[in-house]
């Protein structure tokens, strides 16, 4: 779908409180065209169910769990984009990002509790989807959207044991 690499960065992750949120991110950067999720502290349950949906319904799709955040950012061979509601706007900002990752892998870093600064100014861009808060999920599954100009919904899947066949009432899945 796309030449360059999209990586998704989730930051603060609380064991716990934060198990469901951080599982939706990987799912959610999964299902809109990112290619790898990179989940920082003690999250590898979410870690599990990530690997267990992709291993069911195709990838290709990574997700590792680490740490620290600090050398990734450091060594990011790339731009770097964070999410936050103090940020500018995404449909102002997302026609240059897009421009960039035609040629320049793309990080896109999304918290949990408060964010360091050092994010902030590590960041190429600090990007709102709105200045209102809400969710994590929400702001990535909107700025993924737009960065692929929808072009993530017709994404082909790899290597799928199951299915869904789209129904306008019901549910069927099939093996592949
Ligand atoms: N005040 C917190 C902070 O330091 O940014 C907000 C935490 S919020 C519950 C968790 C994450 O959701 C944020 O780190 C950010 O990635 C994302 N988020 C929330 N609202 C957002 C918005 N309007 N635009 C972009 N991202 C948002």
């Amino acid at each position: 779908m796309h030449d360059s690499e999209v990586a998704v960065l989730r930051l603060g992750h609380r064991p716990g409180r934060d198990d469901r949120m951080t599982t939706h991110i990987g799912l959610t950067a999964r299902a809109l065209g990112a290619d790898r999720a990179i989940l920082v502290g003690e999250a590898s349950n979410a870690a599990e169910t990530v690997t267990d949906i992709t291993d069911r319904f195709g990838g290709p799709f990574d997700v590792t769990v680490t740490d620290a955040y600090r050398p990734i950012l450091r060594d990011w061979e790339g731009d770097i984009v964070h999410l936050t509601m103090y940020g500018e706007p995404v449909e102002e900002v997302t026609p240059d990002i897009r421009e960039r990752h035609r040629t320049d892998p793309l990080l896109v870093v999304v918290g949990a509790g408060k964010v360091d600064f050092e994010v902030y100014d590590h960041a190429d861009w600090n990007v709102g989807v709105t200045n209102q808060p809400h969710s994590e999920v929400a702001a990535l599954a909107v700025f993924l959207d737009r960065l692929f100009e929808g072009r993530e919904l017709d994404r082909e899947w790899v290597d799928a044991e199951r299915e869904v066949i789209p129904q306008a009432t019901g549910k069927r899945v099939e093996d592949c």
